[in-house]
């Protein structure tokens, strides 16, 4: 099975690895600041807090921001469950914007909409979540002004995106948002097997981030509430969590790092050959690329015209699974999950986002996806959909 998407390790990455199980630290040594500020310089951010996964670092947001058990937090419903799932960690009430029917991104004009509203019933939201799908950029810009407009802070969560653009400058440089947040997942852009990152360029939420990923304990006599008692003495002064990236973990990050341009020159290689392949003459809806910006392409989803085909989406997606092409589905609507069905969602609340979850399908995209492979998916694409 040609897998959707998969980790792309060298030898130099290995070597990494074996380098620290042979050194002093496994963990609170330096390579885990040597990946940060790699990812720092690299995005362009003031800061970067590397912790043990985005969904780590999703909560550790949150609570950086103020999250609480009075918030609001708007995300979209085509996420992976994390995003909401983080601001329910901190006792938050969540709601959904639907997405735009071209990018798939969270919607601006939904997204006033609902603020308009929002503001006559006294329920604005604390923080925005907009998640760049597939790895294109939301419209930071107008989001961004909303923002403002609204009272509220955005976290950008680009756990599809580093490497990617928007308006030409890299995806996690913080111009249109508090916090941005990456993943390390293997199937994601760069890998640590498990681990995530928040960035941001505000030195009070750096603070924050590191206190919420280290048991809320400061090491720092400017932030302590006593004397210190000696060179021993710490202060827990939040109710913070264990959120560390290992040595071993950051090591990884940081030698894929060195390759970051090189997967993203491969993903774009990989969605040339899909554009101008024979996917164009099927009843399928490419995906749509706004000239404000350059993906990571995490993600190669394609759109079935369910009208235009005998096979259903389900079949379609069978068979090509059947055929050894690992197809999968990013995502369910996060509301139609039972959990949140639970707290109260109902079908039919994001309707966009449901029509698109009736017809979307991930097709195999990722750096180390060679030329027979990439042939294979758009040949069974073609002979299934005919
Ligand atoms: C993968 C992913 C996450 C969670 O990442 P982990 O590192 O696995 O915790 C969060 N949000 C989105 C959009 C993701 O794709």
């Amino acid at each position: 099975m040609i897998p959707y998407g998969r980790q792309d390790i060298d030898a130099q990455d290995i070597e990494a690895v074996v380098q620290v199980l042979k050194s002093d630290f496994l963990t609170q040594g330096p390579k885990v600041p040597e990946f940060e500020s790699k990812l720092a310089s690299y995005t362009g951010a003031k800061f970067a807090v590397a912790m043990n996964s985005a969904t780590s670092a999703l909560h550790a947001a949150c609570l950086a921001l103020g999250v609480g058990p009075e918030s609001l937090v708007w995300t979209s419903p085509i996420t992976f469950v994390a995003s909401s799932n983080a601001a329910l960690y901190c006792g938050a009430k969540v709601d959904f914007v639907d997405i735009d029917s071209k990018t798939y991104n969270m919607c601006p004009q939904k997204l006033e909409e609902k603020l308009i509203l929002a503001k006559k019933q006294g329920r604005l939201p604390k923080v925005v979540i907009p998640v760049h799908l597939a790895g294109q950029s939301c419209d930071m810009e107008r989001i961004h002004q909303l923002g403002k407009q609204y009272g509220f802070s955005i976290i950008e969560d680009a756990s599809h995106a580093v490497g990617g653009k928007y308006k030409n400058r890299s995806i996690g440089n913080c111009d249109y948002s508090d916090i941005t947040i990456l993943s390390f997942h293997p199937v994601k852009i760069i890998t640590t097997a498990e681990g995530g990152a928040a960035l941001t360029n505000d030195p009070k939420l750096f603070k924050a981030l590191n206190l919420f990923r280290s048991h809320g304990i400061t090491r720092d006599q400017n932030d302590m509430v006593h004397e210190s008692h000696g060179p021993w003495y710490y202060e827990q002064i939040e109710l913070g969590y264990n959120y560390r990236m290992t040595d071993i973990h950051a090591a990884l990050g940081s030698a894929q790092m060195n390759r970051l341009d090189d997967f993203i020159e491969k993903r774009h290689a990989v969605a040339d050959f899909y554009f101008k392949s024979n996917l164009k003459n099927l009843p399928v809806v490419l995906p749509y690329q706004d000239s404000d910006t350059k993906s990571a392409y995490h993600l190669f989803i394609l759109k079935l015209k369910l009208d235009d085909l005998k096979l259903g989406h389900k079949e379609i997606f069978i068979e090509l699974r059947n055929a050894g092409i690992g197809v999968n589905l990013h995502y369910i609507p996060v509301y139609l999950q039972p959990y949140y069905s639970r707290l109260g969602f109902k079908p039919g609340y994001c309707p966009e986002a449901e029509s698109y979850y009736k017809s979307a399908i991930s097709i195999p995209m990722y750096s180390a996806l060679n030329q027979q492979s990439k042939e294979l998916v758009v040949e069974k694409f073609t002979s299934i959909l005919k």
